[in-house]
């Protein structure tokens, strides 16, 4: 047996890295909750501990992982909190955190059924919880992908392999050299992910038919253009600035008799559907034809969590096929089928094991917690002289502008010197705005009340 073997078996046996691991893991979330929320400056210099040549030999695992730990936890920014209000990052479920901890030790590559049975499994399970949750098609099935932005690319490979099936043309043969050119249509507030996904899909950005849309970032019905069945249209559940939702119903009501492809990007508000009182947002999402939503986001999953759901089965196994002669076909799931990835690590795990312990009304209650955590901070800001929020607060997001750009600019760079919590910016409606994004089960009343005066004494500066 070589050294290395001897001693990597050692650390197995003893487990000693691992409880370490778990001790500074603990410590970590001990402090999480009420620590400032970005690394302070000097926190952000010793990264500079990292900057190392590659290491000659093997190293003493407890120094390896004390290191992560000491220069490592620090530099984190803590989205684990309550107080972190920037881009669209939940916290994390708890019982989804000791989820993964326990599927970090079996180390299950999700490939094939043959591969992790477990996985393919609780894939299985969860497909059907999310179809009936959402309300899609009994049909649909769903891919458990990276995040949104792998599952619009697999949505709309779905959409292109169908489409252009249809026009008797396979796209996995033949190509997009000389195939039936197909039409994109869009919101001209489509998430840049959307934009990339159809970069990589050929279709290319110039080809966009662009929709106008209102004050809100949805699509204005009338100005849709005349739909085909050549049609592409992909639609927006929260859009990720303003947070309102698209008109489905109506829009897919007309995408259907044309027989267009629809696409929902529902990064964050698919979720809208398991609450009672948010579902109204999301009505006519059933009528799509595929969907691309995240667990990391509204749902609090670890990352990285991202579900593409599609109604046609065909179509998304078609266009993400792959065989080898070492391919062993699992009888009832082979994830490998439904993403782009062939390894995956078991992301269902934890997906699996926060819906079980949330349930319906655990997830309706978060989920309508995040709107109204949202609704109170809205009105808490707008109080203050000098801040104005310029959306309709429909779920979780909210735009808020100072006098004029510059303020606004000068006072997000002073929000976040301050710590207290973090919020980015944005541009809406060609203005600078602050961004907030409630998105943290953890977020509570005093967090809140913590972040508006730091809104208010950023400020105040001017
Ligand atoms: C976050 C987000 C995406 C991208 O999702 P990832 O999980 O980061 O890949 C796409 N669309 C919207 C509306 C989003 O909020």
């Amino acid at each position: 047996m070589s050294k290395i073997q001897d001693t990597m078996f050692a650390e197995m046996q003893s487990k000693k890295i691992f409880k370490e691991a778990q001790k500074y893991g603990y410590q970590y979330i001990n402090k999480s909750f009420n620590r400032n929320v970005y690394p302070t400056k000097k926190a952000l210099k010793d990264l500079n501990v990292f900057d190392e040549t590659l290491p000659e030999h093997n190293g003493d695992s407890s120094t390896i992982i004390s290191l992560l730990h000491k220069y490592g936890s620090p530099a984190t920014v803590s989205q684990i909190g309550g107080r972190y209000f920037g881009f669209v990052n939940g916290s994390v479920v708890p019982t989804g955190l000791a989820a993964k901890n326990l599927a970090i030790f079996w180390d299950q590559n999700t490939a094939m059924q043959v591969i992790s049975p477990i996985s393919s499994k609780l894939e299985m399970v969860v497909e059907k919880w999310l179809v009936n949750l959402f309300d899609l098609p009994k049909r649909t099935v769903a891919g458990f992908v990276s995040g949104t932005s792998a599952a619009t690319f697999a949505g709309l490979a779905a959409a292109r392999y169908r489409i252009l099936k249809r026009l008797n043309w396979d796209i996995n043969e033949d190509g997009l050299f000389n195939a039936p050119k197909l039409r994109i249509v869009t919101g001209k507030q489509a998430h840049s992910t959307v934009l990339k996904a159809i970069s990589l899909l050929g279709f290319g950005k110039n080809n966009i038919e662009w929709v106008n849309t209102d004050n809100q970032g949805r699509i204005i019905v009338e100005d849709i253009p005349e739909l085909d069945s050549k049609t592409i249209l992909i639609l927006q559940a929260g859009n990720v600035n303003s947070g309102s939702f698209d008109n489905f119903e109506k829009i897919c009501e007309i995408a259907q008799q044309k027989k267009a492809w629809v696409h929902i990007d529902g990064a964050f508000g698919l979720w809208a559907a398991a609450s009672k009182n948010l579902k109204h947002l999301t009505k006519g999402i059933n009528l799509a034809n595929s969907w691309a939503v995240d667990g990391h986001k509204t749902l609090n999953t670890p990352y990285d969590s991202g579900i593409v759901m599609c109604e046609d089965k065909e179509a998304i196994v078609s266009a993400l096929h792959m065989t080898g002669s070492y391919i062993i076909l699992g009888e009832e799931r082979d994830g490998m089928f439904y993403t782009p990835e062939m390894s995956r690590r078991s992301r269902i795990v934890e997906l699996w094991a926060t819906i079980k312990y949330l349930g319906k009304s655990g997830m309706d209650e978060m989920i309508l917690g995040l709107h109204n955590n949202a609704v109170y901070f809205a009105q808490e800001i707008d109080k203050i002289e000098g801040f104005k929020v310029l959306n309709n607060v429909v779920f979780n997001q909210i735009l808020v502008r100072c006098k004029n750009d510059k303020v606004t600019e000068e006072t997000i760079k002073k929000i976040q010197e301050d710590r207290t919590c973090w919020v980015g910016g944005a541009t809406w409606d060609t203005k600078k705005v602050i961004r907030i994004s409630v998105c943290s089960w953890a977020t509570t009343k005093k967090d809140i009340d913590l972040s508006v005066t730091a809104f208010k004494n950023s400020l105040n500066k001017y």
